[in-house]
Order: structure tokens, then C-alpha cells, then sequence
């Protein structure tokens, strides 16, 4: 199984419009940050985790051709927004399984209602939905979705084998932490210096890696406080800061 960032910047993107600070004048390639999604490659398939609003651009900078399924971590709007530009692949590959929990449905049948309107326009995405509602198979994984606190949110997070995806939260309840030993790879959300309420500070990720122990831990969803080189060079030995493009090949 091989995991690729597509995305590993927070939800207004790195640079940020306007913003003059020196991680958005940054020339360093790591530090420009589209938002935050993974690619899974798992034999011949592929299964993205977040339509981000940059979608197209990533999913044109890979050469994508497909995809298996959509899971779905929750819906705002950098985390759903690209799933009308994943449509080309709709038309050519017939409608897409899209997975997430009742709560994230909500969300996206408002946000998509054009899509599940009855005689609609010919041209709208073709939407296959699942409920989340415990572990499943897709195409030969075994997909374990587990819960996260995003301010007063529930967000699913995925563990798959040894990788578990962690994204947008700023607590992990005690029976989730339970469910997060023993891996090798841990993608985890680490915004920004400063306390923030629903989003992990790079300390508050630290200390869950501490507590957790994965072989290996990549922070997502950064924002501009955080720049590549700089912080980096202060991180413990197994952790690092994800950047767009990286790939991580996983057992
Ligand atoms: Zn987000
Ligand atoms: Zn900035
Ligand atoms: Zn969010």
C-alpha cells in the first residue's frame, strides 16, 4: 500500500492570499501547501481520503486516472468541495462509492442536493453513498473508522492495517487513542504554534506521538506558522512535517 499527500495545508492553503509572511514567500516547494487529502494505491486501486477544493489541480499534478472510492472525513469545505471535480472520473468509471458518517452526509447532501435531486441535469456527480457505521472492506482493506473531536464536531478518522489518518481535531477521545497502537505510519493534524479550538497545536501532536508511539508520525494540515526547514530541525527523532507530493510506501 503506498499513501501520497496530495494536500498538507490547512483550509485557506499555504501561501495564503495575500499574506506576506516568510513561510508564504517561502521558495522552498515544501512549503506550499494545497489542501489537505491522501492518495491510498493499493494494487491496482486507488481510494482518496477528502475531495479537497484543490483536487483537480492534484489530482492533474499526479496523472490520476481513477478512483476506487471517496472516504470521508468530514464536510467542510476544504474536505469535500473537489468532489464535483472528481465528475471526469464519474462519467468514465460510472458512479463513485463515497463513504462517511451520517453526521458527514448531512453535510454533504446539503452541500451536494443538486446531485441527488430526482431527473436532475445529466452533468452532476453520480454519487454512491455508505453510511459509516463501523469497520469495513474495500477493495481487499480492512478500513477502521474511528472518531475525533474537531472543536464541538465528530470527524472520522481512518486506520487501515498500520496507517491511521488523523486529521482535523483537536482532542482524541481515550477509546480512539486505545485503537491507534502499534502503527507504522501516523498522519496527524498539527495546525500551528498557537492554541487553537478545534484544530492540534504542533505540542498538542507531539504529545499524543509520545503517548501513542508509532514508528513513524507525518503532520497535515498546516497552516502559514509553520514553516518546513525551521521547524523541522527542532522535531523528535520519527517525526516530520508531510508535504505535498510525499509518498510513504506502508506493509
Ligand atoms: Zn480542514
Ligand atoms: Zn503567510
Ligand atoms: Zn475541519
Amino acid at each position: 500500500m503506498k499513501v501520497t499527500f496530495l494536500g498538507t495545508g490547512t483550509s485557506v492553503g499555504v501561501p495564503s492570499v495575500g499574506c506576506q509572511c516568510s513561510t508564504c514567500l517561502s521558495d522552498d516547494q515544501r512549503d506550499k501547501r494545497l489542501r489537505t487529502s491522501v492518495l491510498i494505491e493499493h494494487g491496482d486501486h486507488n481510494i482518496l481520503i477528502d475531495a479537497s477544493t484543490d483536487f483537480r489541480q492534484q489530482a492533474l499534478r499526479i496523472g490520476l486516472r481513477k478512483l476506487a472510492a471517496i472516504l470521508f472525513t468530514h464536510s467542510h469545505a476544504d474536505h469535500c468541495f473537489g468532489l464535483d471535480d472528481t465528475r471526469p472520473i464519474m462519467f468514465r468509471e460510472g458512479a463513485m462509492p463515497c463513504y462517511a458518517s451520517e453526521k458527514t452526509w448531512e453535510g454533504l447532501r446539503r452541500i451536494y442536493a443538486y446531485a441527488f435531486e430526482p431527473n436532475g441535469y445529466p452533468g452532476v456527480p453520480r454519487i454512491i453513498p455508505h453510511v459509516i457505521e463501523g469497520d469495513f472492506e474495500l477493495r481487499g482493506l480492512r478500513v477502521e473508522p474511528l472518531t475525533v473531536n474537531h472543536g464541538g464536531l465528530n470527524v472520522t478518522a481512518f486506520r487501515i492495517g498500520g496507517f491511521a489518518y488523523v486529521t482535523d481535531c483537536n482532542v482524541i477521545p481515550e477509546e480512539t487513542c486505545a485503537r491507534l497502537r502499534g502503527l507504522d505510519l501516523l498522519v496527524i493534524d498539527a495546525l500551528r504554534l498557537k492554541k487553537h479550538p478545534t484544530h492540534m497545536t504542533l505540542d498538542e501532536s507531539l504529545g499524543y506521538i509520545g503517548q501513542l508511539k508509532p514508528r513513524r508520525a507525518l503532520l497535515t494540515h498546516i497552516s502559514h506558522d509553520i514553516k518546513h526547514e525551521e521547524t523541522s530541525a527542532r522535531l523528535p527523532a520519527g517525526v516530520e512535517i508531510a508535504y505535498d507530493g510525499l509518498s510513504v510506501e506502508i506493509e
